[in-house]
């Protein structure tokens, strides 16, 4: 017999992967299950833990994960990944254990596979959450092709070229280079990182119109059933704090000043790094464009013991001072959605390329690994709505800048972008794709409220 809506266990336990761009979308998605009537419960990493007292309607389970700080700079990533499934799971089984009759789900970053072993061992079902597009999920077939058939390291001269039965991606565009040999370790996180294991489900950061044909080659993979609901950002309250770092809200105030659609807006998200030459070369192209910018210069974004604003010369600062604003980390959101906003020169982290397509605002593609290679050829290539940088030099950002802000090719693609976003808001009102799918998945958890 089915159980009524009290009997059914209505608590919901999430378990993000702790780096900025996994733990948006999953508090997001906290926050959607919320408003569906649903408790939830964050259990999260002590590493880059959201803040409790930012969403006092959430229950937080702090796992211990006896990180160091080495464990989680940026070239130790992988080491860090396997550091917290293993210390992550005691903790949280001692939780689920105390918790187990009043959950229906826990839904998890396939990267956080403990939680898998956890959930079998007290039969409580699982739902993965992606928070990529399938687009570069399926990539992945590609690069694991290419290694049976041993053809990586492929030679240099082939990246230009269409990757056979990976339309639309080049070479260069998969997600793990393939011109160099890519190591076991690398390689273990990624099958371990597709495998959505003995979930019943997987949700999906994206949008049936942007990445069907993906979805559907994915779902003929994995026989369980998807939910694609996105953009998550556009479906929660504006309001909902998501940020680790501190946003510098005073950009707000400079980008009233700027006139409508004139500010480049750059930033490379939370994890990438470049080097002193590449900073200096896009501090140059971004004075010489002579077009108004704001620039997210993140403390660790050098690969080197001093801040890129530091770095970056007291000339530049003091000659591009009426030109431009320099901050260390921006309310994103709300920067792109702001209508002097005309264009953003970005690493196409989902999240970011996601942010940026919802607004209408073209994009200048610097991508620099993983997802961020697929996103790039999407966005200029499938979508066009933005440019390729295809080398990072004064010159070239100079150029793409004054394309994107006051070029005719600009023009076009800020209608198409403006196009895309109005088909994205079709897709969360009522009858669209992602709003019936959300309406799906609220069923889907309910059945498994009595289930496994
Ligand atoms: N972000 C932000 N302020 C900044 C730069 C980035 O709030 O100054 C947010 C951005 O809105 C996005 C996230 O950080 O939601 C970055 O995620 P994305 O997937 O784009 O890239 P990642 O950081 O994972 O490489």
């Amino acid at each position: 017999m089915e159980k009524s809506g009290a009997e059914r266990r209505r608590g919901v336990v999430l378990v993000p992967y702790p780096f900025q761009g996994h733990i948006t979308p999953m508090l997001q998605l906290a926050s959607i299950l919320h408003s569906k009537g649903f408790s939830i419960f964050i259990a999260h990493t002590q590493f880059n833990s959201p803040n409790p007292s930012s969403h006092p309607d959430f229950t937080f389970l702090p796992l211990s994960d006896h990180l160091t700080a080495a464990d989680t700079s940026f070239y130790n990533l992988l080491n860090a990944h396997s550091i917290m499934n293993k210390n992550c799971k005691a903790p949280f089984e001692k939780y689920m254990g105390e918790m187990q009759e009043h959950v229906a789900c826990i839904i998890y970053d396939s990267i956080m596979n403990f939680v898998d072993v956890v959930a079998n061992h007290l039969n409580i079902p699982t739902i993965v959450l992606r928070t990529n597009t399938a687009a570069y999920m399926h990539s992945h077939f590609a690069v694991f092709q290419l290694l049976e058939q041993n053809l990586i390291p492929l030679p240099e001269s082939q990246l230009e070229e269409a990757v056979p039965k990976a339309y639309p991606l080049r070479y260069k565009d998969l997600p793990l280079s393939a011109s160099i040999e890519i190591p076991e370790v690398v390689l273990d996180f990624i099958r371990s990182y597709m495998d959505i294991r003995s979930s019943s489900a997987v949700i999906w950061n994206t949008i049936d119109m942007v990445d069907h044909e993906p979805l559907q080659k994915l779902q003929h993979h994995w026989q369980v059933p998807f939910f694609t609901i996105g953009p998550f950002h556009k479906i929660v309250p504006p309001e909902l704090p998501t940020s680790l770092m501190e946003e510098d809200n005073s950009c707000l105030s400079w980008l009233d000043k700027q006139a409508p659609d004139s500010v480049i807006y750059v930033s490379l998200g939370s994890l990438a790094i470049i080097n002193e030459k590449e900073l200096t070369e896009m501090a140059s192209g971004l004075a010489q464009s002579k077009q108004p910018f704001l620039w997210v210069l993140r403390p660790s974004l050098l690969n080197g013991s001093k801040e890129a604003t530091e770095y970056l010369r007291e000339d530049f600062q003091n000659k591009t001072r009426e030109q431009g604003l320099i901050v260390k980390w921006a309310p994103q959101k709300k920067v792109l959605a702001h209508r002097a906003v005309g264009g953003f020169l970005t690493h196409c982290g989902w999240n970011s390329t996601l942010e940026s397509i919802c607004e209408g605002v073209p994009l200048i593609c610097r991508p620099c690994f993983s997802d961020q290679n697929v996103n790039a050829r999407y966005v200029t290539y499938v979508w066009r709505v933005g440019l390729e940088l295809e080398n990072v030099s004064e010159r070239s950002i100079e150029r793409a800048i004054n394309t994107l802000m006051v070029g005719e090719e600009g023009k076009k693609l800020r209608q198409r972008a403006i196009h895309m976003k109005k088909e994205i808001e079709h897709s969360i009102n009522s009858g669209g794709s992602s709003y019936e799918s959300l309406n799906c998945l609220v069923d889907f958890i309910n059945s498994l409220s009595g289930t496994k």
